[in-house]
């Protein structure tokens, strides 16, 4: 899940001890695995009601708590064990009814509270043949994951992380969803800071990245304009377009020296 933009200006940011990483990868390892069961499930004809289902049954089979399951929201709490979000929807969709069809794009994103420790992941999943725009949106979304998460190493800012998003999203010509950031998660599924997909002239160029910090990575990327808007359910935010997006996201650790861990793979 994404965190919707705000945030303090000089966030404390808890940096965890490496058992503490370890019970985050915990977590993460379930995020992946239940991914990895719903990437192998999904086809044209299924609901994402019955993505959700076994969503919901993977992780609790396993000692986890889907963590979105009840995120307070300004029209009621979050309906679902994940979220999942067709074409234009770009994050926070509500599992239900729909079907899944040829050449749709699905945005699955995950959360699990694992003896309350939390990992958050999502991917964008291309349901039988998409069009080759939609597969080089996925292509490139996955590639400023990458990037962002090579930005994240200590000494590194946090606007590094943001700036190699960008890059990698403007390079493409794409729509850099501005509302919806990464964040740090861990303890809480949303813990500061937030990771914005983007920079700006004057915005300062943030905290300094110690090891120890853990954050939800998340490029949003849509094939049209940046803008969004919010659907009548309260959680499902569309491209104010109905052009297609793209998010993926991993839960990483930055570490002491080298690249980050990715906790969620
Ligand atoms: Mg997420
Ligand atoms: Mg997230």
């Amino acid at each position: 899940m994404a965190r919707t933009r705000g945030g303090t200006d000089a966030p404390t940011i808890e940096l965890k001890d490496a058992a503490t990483i370890a019970r985050i990868g915990r977590a993460g390892a379930i995020v992946a695995a239940t991914l990895a069961a719903l990437r192998e499930r999904c086809a044209p004809g299924v609901t994402t009601g019955e993505l959700n289902d076994l969503a919901h049954d993977f992780i609790t089979a396993r000692g986890g708590v889907p963590t979105f399951l009840g995120v307070p929201g300004q029209h009621g709490p979050f309906p679902g064990a994940i979220c999942a979000s067709v074409n234009e929807e770009i994050v926070h969709g509500i599992p239900g009814r729909r079907a899944l069809a040829d050449g749709d794009l699905l945005k699955i994103d995950v959360g699990v509270t694992l003896d309350g420790w939390v990992a958050d992941s999502a991917t964008t999943v291309p349901i039988g043949a998409v069009a080759p725009e939609a597969e080089r949106l996925i292509r490139v979304s996955e590639e400023a994951l990458a990037a962002g998460i090579a930005a994240a190493r200590a000494g590194n800012r946090l606007v590094d992380i943001s700036a190699a998003i960008q890059r990698v999203g403007r390079r493409a010509g794409y729509g850099i969803v501005r509302e919806f950031s990464g964040h740090g998660v861990g303890r809480a599924l949303w813990e500061e800071p937030s990771v914005p997909n983007y920079t700006e002239p004057g915005a300062g160029s943030g905290p300094i990245l110690r090891a120890g910090m853990t954050l939800a990575i998340e490029p949003i990327f849509t094939l049209g304009t940046p803008e969004h808007e919010t659907l009548a359910d309260g959680w499902t935010a569309v491209t104010r377009d109905r052009a297609l997006a793209a998010h993926v996201e991993h839960t990483i650790a930055i570490t002491g020296r080298g690249p980050a861990l990715i906790l969620t793979r």
